[in-house]
């Protein structure tokens, strides 16, 4: 069995460290390796996968969506958000699954951040409609998909006919508003990210979340953003964006596998990995 994990660029993927600690840890011999796959190149990868014995592969960006038409099935969640993370050949046909919204759950259970009655949602790009969908299906009353360009809210919500989820707006006034009504705020936005160059203008949000309320960025690089060191200075309870990238590796594994892992152990052998590549 091989596995990959395609995108452009992917050679900076953490996915190869992480993967190779869970199937080490199963004692299993198969490999995961990062293959570099430009935008046009979907097909023919498809077709040399097959013929070399890849039999599942992660996608990252700009594969997500592209890969659509190209696949036999669409698993729930990737069929709900039109991408897909995770490739699966099973009896001749590839299978889609998109992984994000369940790792983002998992992580947050985790931390004991889940359930929440109210969710203000920054952003409604590919990773805040994963993890919107996953937390209004998983029961939250309300999602409010806080994002800069309204159309993007506005369809985000509209793709996904479900009462929990409400477009709002981006402005410093409206955050505040909604933070107040909030049990969990998920930064979905790359702001505050390593390379993006760009940072919150106002932190005011945070003063509005009640006590106790719990503040998830999906940023893992750099480890403490400023939005989690500001919320922390708070006193409010945070989480990075590492746990949701390990779970969602492990519930794409169990894909690749067809069968459940010890997920906390895998969750283990993964981060534990990471640690290491850090010191
Ligand atoms: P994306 O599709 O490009 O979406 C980016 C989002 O950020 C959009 O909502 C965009 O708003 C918003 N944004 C960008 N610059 C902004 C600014 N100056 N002011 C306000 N909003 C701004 O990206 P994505 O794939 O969803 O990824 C988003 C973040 O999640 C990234 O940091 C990524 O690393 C992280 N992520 C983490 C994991 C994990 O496993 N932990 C998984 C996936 C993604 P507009 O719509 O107005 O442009």
């Amino acid at each position: 069995m091989k596995l990959q994990v395609i995108g452009d660029p992917v050679l900076h993927s953490k996915s190869p460290v992480i993967h190779g600690a869970m199937l080490g840890a199963l004692g299993l011999d198969v490999s995961y390796t990062p293959q570099v796959v430009r935008r046009g190149e979907l097909p023919d990868y498809l077709r040399w996968a097959r013929e070399n014995g890849v039999t599942g592969f992660n996608a990252t960006m700009p594969h997500k969506e592209d890969l659509l038409p190209l696949l036999d099935w669409l698993d729930g969640d990737a069929a709900l958000c039109g991408a897909v993370n995770t490739v699966c050949l099973r009896g001749g046909k590839w299978i889609g699954f998109n992984t994000d919204g369940g790792g983002a759950q998992a992580a947050l259970e985790g931390a004991g951040l889940w359930p929440a009655r109210n969710v203000a949602l920054l952003g409604a790009g590919g990773a805040a409609k994963a993890v919107a969908f996953r937390l209004a299906q998983a029961g939250a009353e309300r999602v409010w998909v806080c994002n800069r360009t309204a159309e993007r809210a506005e369809a985000l919500c509209g793709q996904y006919r479900c009462q929990a989820l409400a477009p709002a707006g981006f402005d410093p006034a409206t955050l505040r508003r909604l933070a107040a009504q909030s049990q969990l705020l998920v930064n979905c936005t790359s702001l505050g990210m390593a390379g993006c160059g760009r940072q919150f203008e106002d932190f005011s949000f945070l003063d509005a979340l009640p006590q106790g309320a719990g503040v998830f960025d999906l940023i893992y690089h750099p480890a403490q953003t400023e939005l989690l060191a500001q919320a922390e200075r708070r006193g409010l309870p945070t989480l990075n964006g590492l746990p949701m990238l390990v779970n969602q590796a492990v519930l794409a594994l169990e894909h690749f596998l067809d069968r459940p892992l010890d997920r906390k152990a895998m969750a283990e052998a993964a981060a534990s990995a990471l640690r290491g590549e850090e010191a």
